[in-house]
């Protein structure tokens, strides 16, 4: 930029900021720090990053647009001010959302389970403690690579915008642990958050960014569209800043990002099997199958849906899911709970009737299942099963619900083939309980899953329980696996030739 047009922009800002001095804005702005503590780098072009806070449509919403449009163009402008701040200010943040969402866990859970009516308030608290868990800014290194010919090194960068569209079961959880790994590769963001679950998602946001904002003088580092729709997708996903999108959803909206014509990774369904072998400890198996398909009313993607166990143990497993809090079903009641539980609409042309779950029994306590099951049980009781056929819309469907159907199977080679046809290709999640290492290996193979967890509940397969890290957005079918703040970034390389090795 030449000199003139640097002092002509300066001189313009001067006069924009100084006839909006004292702007009216819709919220009361909190005093940023005196002086950003992440201080800019300093071989800026010499505006300190001052032309990224220009239009006054953006200042005082703190993430909070009505619209798509303004919503990427504050991300845009807050994408170049984290440029400015360099890595101390993405450290910033992640410090922010991290602490933030632990100290408001009780709170923003509580609101998330008045908006979305889903799952349960100890384990909405939960998930949003475990913020901590994702990955930060020190996850990204770069590689070097030094010979005769001199120096290469390869770089994690950001993208810029990355869109982001997120689920109504865990809407704060899911958008917190993706602004730590968007931001922490020094993308901004902006969401799109389920219409069910968009009034917490922007609370949490406006907090953030007004935290954000004083800490770092960055005012709309995440962006959120207050009233998502369809409309606000399309424009998200098209908009010129928006360079990356991340989808977390089901199938629907992972098609729909994927007609985009933008780079999409892909948090899509799941519909996770667990196989249950004569070699395993049925007291552990039974536990881990309670805590991970109990949790949040059975949310989670990676929660057990099915499990299919070896007819030899089937009866024992089942008296320890009976001792460890879990309450079966008859026959009788299992029918009345599936014709409330799925609506069955004539297939075309084969005579199936194909279900579809009622989306009114989603993520609903067990006592609520139970009442439509026609029976009453114990307040404390974490977790419905009853015996069913392979072919059970309970197995067959992503049922959501806190309610496992239990199939005998005669070998394990018919277990795996079952958890393979009910797993239905997405490539999500698996769980085996056995101690030999060839059904393991076995399952493994055939499932081909992003996730495969042996011998603990599903959560151990995010750093729960088992060993990694956290993610709420696991990218299947996109293929890169569990999220974190590599998978925002483009690969760099800047190569020195014949020198800078040193020796
Ligand atoms: P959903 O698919 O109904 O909604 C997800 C998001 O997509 C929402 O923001 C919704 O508004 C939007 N959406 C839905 N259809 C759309 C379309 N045609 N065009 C544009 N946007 C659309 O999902 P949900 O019920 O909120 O969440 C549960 C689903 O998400 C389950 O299938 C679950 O397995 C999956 N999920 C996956 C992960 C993962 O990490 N892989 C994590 C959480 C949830």
């Amino acid at each position: 930029m030449s000199a003139v047009n640097e002092t002509l922009i300066r001189d313009v800002v001067a006069e924009v900021l100084g006839r909006i001095g004292g702007a009216t804005t819709t919220t009361t702005r909190p005093t940023p720090a005196p002086a950003p503590s992440v201080a800019p780098k300093s071989d800026s072009c010499g505006c300190n990053g001052k032309q990224a806070t220009t239009a006054p449509a953006l200042r005082g919403k703190f993430g909070v647009f009505a619209d798509a449009n303004e919503a990427c163009t504050a991300a845009q402008e807050a994408f170049l001010q984290l440029q400015q701040g360099g890595i101390a200010a993405r450290r910033k943040i992640e410090e922010i959302v991290k602490a933030m969402a632990e100290k408001n866990a009780e709170a923003w859970g509580k609101l998330e389970l008045d908006e979305t009516k889903i799952g349960r308030l100890d384990h909405k608290i939960a998930k949003l403690g475990l913020i901590k868990l994702v990955p930060g800014v020190d996850w990204l290194r770069p590689d070097a690579r030094s010979g005769d010919h001199g120096i290469t090194l390869e770089e994690y960068t950001p993208f810029g915008v990355v869109g982001t569209i997120t689920p109504s079961t865990h809407s704060i959880p899911t958008l917190s642990g993706n602004i730590v790994n968007i931001c922490a590769a020094g993308n901004a963001v902006v969401f799109n958050a389920h219409p069910n679950a968009a009034r917490c998602a922007a609370v949490a946001v406006r907090a953030y960014n007004e935290a954000i904002y004083r800490a770092t003088g960055i005012e709309n580092i995440a962006c959120i569209i207050e009233k998502p729709s369809l409309d606000s997708f399309n424009a998200l996903c098209k908009h010129e800043h928006t360079r990356l999108l991340l989808v977390t959803g089901g199938p629907m909206v992972v098609k729909a990002a994927m007609q985009t014509g933008k780079r999409a990774i892909c948090a899509g369904p799941g519909n996770p099997p667990v196989l249950v072998d004569d070699t395993c400890c049925t007291t552990r198996a039974a536990r881990a199958i309670i805590s991970g398909a109990a949790f949040d009313n059975n949310l989670l993607c990676i929660g057990e849906k099915q499990v299919f166990v070896l007819d030899r143990v089937a009866d024992k497993l089942m008296q320890r899911l009976s001792e460890n809090g879990a309450m079966k079903l008859s026959g009788a009641q299992l029918d009345s709970l599936t014709k409330a539980a799925f609506t069955f609409k004539e297939g075309q042309g084969g005579g199936c009737a194909h279900a579809s779950v009622n989306k009114d029994y989603i993520g609903k306590d067990t006592s609520v299942l139970a009442k439509a099951a026609g029976v009453n049980v114990p307040a404390d009781t974490q977790l419905l099963f009853a015996e069913t056929d392979a072919q059970h819309p309970f197995v067959q469907e992503e049922q959501m619900m806190p309610m496992l159907p239990i199939v005998r199977v005669k070998s394990v080679e018919e277990g795996i083939a079952l958890s393979l046809q009910s797993e239905h290709g997405y490539k999500h999640t698996a769980i085996i309980h056995s101690h030999d290492v060839e059904n393991i290996t076995a399952m493994a193979r055939a499932l081909d899953t992003t996730l495969f967890v042996k011998n603990g509940p599903s959560p151990a397969g995010l750093g729960l329980g088992g060993e990694g890290y956290l993610s709420f957005s696991i990218a299947t079918p996109t293929g890169e696996g569990i999220t974190n703040p590599r998978t925002f970034t483009r690969v760099r390389r800047c190569v020195m030739v014949d020198n800078l090795r040193i020796y």
